[in-house]
């Protein structure tokens, strides 16, 4: 199997009420009894998640969740979990009864994916038993695309392999660094190895930016920021562009001469998950904050806090102490995001490499529905070291918008 990481495969969720058979059609994908499967209802309850090679697709993540009909304070707690999981996801699989018709939550639910923007088919499952014409009729009549299947003979699901693969999303190809660089090029990476590095390992975000400028034949020279200044010394002809660790971009900024373009590997990730764009807008907000403000910082990955840890004492430090005010900082891990922004004046979220593409967007879709201003680590933190326009030179995108802020 490729070993496309997790959040960069194309995600699928199947979703639909209780006991109509989603996790018979995924085991169906899979090829195997992955997921438990039973006549009682409710048997999925956390969502379950399965890497494969979808062929003739490719990679792609399955995810099984538990009925949108579950009950109960702990079946709302489910429902609330599995749309979480379609804001992740690149396409929905509604998996239906054929006996019945659509229910009132089977609309909500077509509703609530249409408004998310993410393509989906609804399939019909048990059609041993024939298929109701009025649930047809609905769907020909709502223009929702179906297939119709039966897990229990084995009848259809090739044929509905096919027909997603078909009809998945194409991946956007956009660039981490490959753009900056070309082949022969010489690139920088700063990567201080503190308390907070993982231990034996780099970063997914600091492995994709290795790999991509390998992938045009560039050389990667990699370096701590103590031996920043002595790397580029033994170097003959100046690199093509420096990216270092946010958290060490004063230092950067010090070392590498004003005619070496530089930039952070979480700008990089702005760029490639996130709105770059965005981002620069958002950091009008944090010379707006006042005394109480509430400002959320968020990070997508889950890890144990350390001494000195970017997101819980870093950032709420140098926030603080660029502001002058005193604000109410809420950390938020991993999966956990509030599902109500609009108490925050503020949103700081790390590069997000753990999450997909898809997540990212929704995330920022619903800061700016919400109203509150989204910027990311790399972003603030250039902006508040002062290194801010530098390190968005790079990109002439953020330039513009930035040169639209300057008045501020
Ligand atoms: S998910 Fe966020 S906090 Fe975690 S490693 Fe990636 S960029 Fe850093």
């Amino acid at each position: 199997m490729s070993k496309v990481a997790l959040s960069e495969r194309i995600h699928i969720a199947f979703v639909g009420r209780r006991n109509v058979g989603k996790s018979s059609l995924m085991n169906k994908f899979i090829g195997q009894d992955l997921v438990i499967v039973s006549d009682t209802p409710g048997t999925t309850t956390d969502p379950v998640r399965k890497s494969m090679e979808l062929l003739p697709f490719g990679p792609v993540v399955l995810i099984d969740t538990a009925g949108i009909d579950d009950v109960g304070e702990l079946g709302e707690k489910r429902i609330s979990k599995t749309i979480k999981v379609l804001t992740e996801c690149d396409f929905a699989i509604v998996v239906l009864d054929s006996q019945e018709r659509l229910s009132e939550k089977e609309k909500n639910l077509f509703e609530e994916i249409k408004s998310l923007e993410i393509p989906f088919i609804a399939v019909i499952n048990k059609s041993e038993l024939g298929i109701n014409y009025e649930l047809v009729e609905e769907l020909i009549s709502l223009k929702i695309p179906f297939h119709s299947v039966s897990c229990l003979k084995d009848d259809g699901i090739f044929s509905l392999k096919e027909k997603v693969s078909k009809i998945l999303p194409q991946e956007v190809e956009i660039p981490l660094v490959s753009d900056l660089i070309k082949q022969h090029d010489v690139i920088v990476l700063v990567v201080p190895i503190d308390l907070g590095a993982p231990k034996g390992r780099l970063i997914l975000p600091q492995v994709q930016t290795i790999r991509e400028s390998l992938d045009v034949d560039s050389i990667v020279v990699v370096a701590k920021d103590k031996e920043l200044r002595s790397a580029l010394s033994k170097l003959k002809d100046n690199p093509k562009l420096v990216v270092t660790d946010s958290q060490a971009i004063m230092r950067v900024n010090a070392d590498v001469p004003e005619e070496i373009p530089l930039t952070t590997f979480s700008i990089l990730m702005a760029r490639y998950k996130g709105d770059l764009k965005e981002y620069v807008k958002g950091l009008v907000r944090i010379e707006e904050l006042q005394n109480g403000d509430k400002v959320l910082i968020a990070e997508a990955c889950t890890h144990h806090a350390q001494e000195d840890d970017i997101g819980k004492i870093k950032i709420p430090r140098w926030l603080r102490l660029h502001t002058k005010k005193d604000l109410e900082i809420d950390n938020v891990n991993g999966f956990d995001y509030p599902e109500n922004l609009r108490d925050y004046k503020l949103i700081v979220h790390c590069g997000g490499c753990m999450i997909t593409r898809k997540m990212m967007q929704q995330r920022i879709k619903q800061a700016k529905f919400s109203g509150v201003p989204i910027v990311n680590y790399g972003v603030a933190i250039s902006y508040m070291h002062g290194a801010v326009p530098r390190a968005l030179q790079p990109f002439p995108e953020a330039i513009e918008e930035w040169n639209k802020l300057k008045k501020f």
